[in-house]
């Protein structure tokens, strides 16, 4: 995902740009990204700076962590960071999230890494597919967002009366 910099001027200018997530070199276990990744860039000039905004939009295919169903998760997010033109670069610099320093002769800025780190955090450890997903009955297996399954508990369950006992004991 690349901007033409000597289109940035110093009146804001925004950027549709559209690339497939394998383009993007985008790769999450357990996540599939079935629409194409949409950013956003809106650069302006202000002296040797550029200020960027990035919005990106997708929606990933993922699992749900109780349930086990698929859904599509929505993919939200807002990047903000300057850059700025500098000859000759500096041999260490403190690139980091909002700030990174490239050559004056530069003719694009390429968006790609910074997509594609964002995507990738916006992917939840364990995704939901909705915060009250009743996921699945630990007896039967049925998802319990289809309705009850009709299992009851196992109140006299030995086991507990084990454990139990071992508590009253440590109590005495
Ligand atoms: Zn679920
Ligand atoms: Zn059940």
């Amino acid at each position: 995902m690349k901007v033409d910099i000597r289109q940035i001027t110093a009146e804001p200018r925004v950027f549709h740009l559209k690339e497939s997530a394998e383009e993007l070199d985008i790769a999450v276990e357990g996540a599939k990204f079935p629409y194409s990744i949409e950013a956003d860039f809106t650069g302006t000039m202000s002296g040797d700076e550029i200020i960027c905004q990035v919005d990106i939009r997708t929606e990933a295919e993922v699992e749900c962590s109780r349930c086990l169903e698929l859904f599509n998760l929505p993919i939200e997010s807002r990047l903000q960071y300057v850059v700025q033109m500098l000859d000759p670069v500096p041999e260490t610099t403190d690139d980091d999230d909002d700030f990174e320093i490239i050559p004056k002769a530069q003719a694009e800025l390429d968006i790609s890494q910074r997509v594609r780190e964002s995507i990738i955090l916006a992917i939840p450890i364990k995704p939901l597919c909705s915060d009250d997903c009743k996921g699945l009955c630990p007896m039967c297996g049925a998802n319990l967002n289809e309705g009850l399954c009709g299992c009851v508990p196992d109140k006299s369950d030995e086991r507990w009366d084990v454990l139990k006992k071992l508590f009253d004991n440590q109590i005495d």
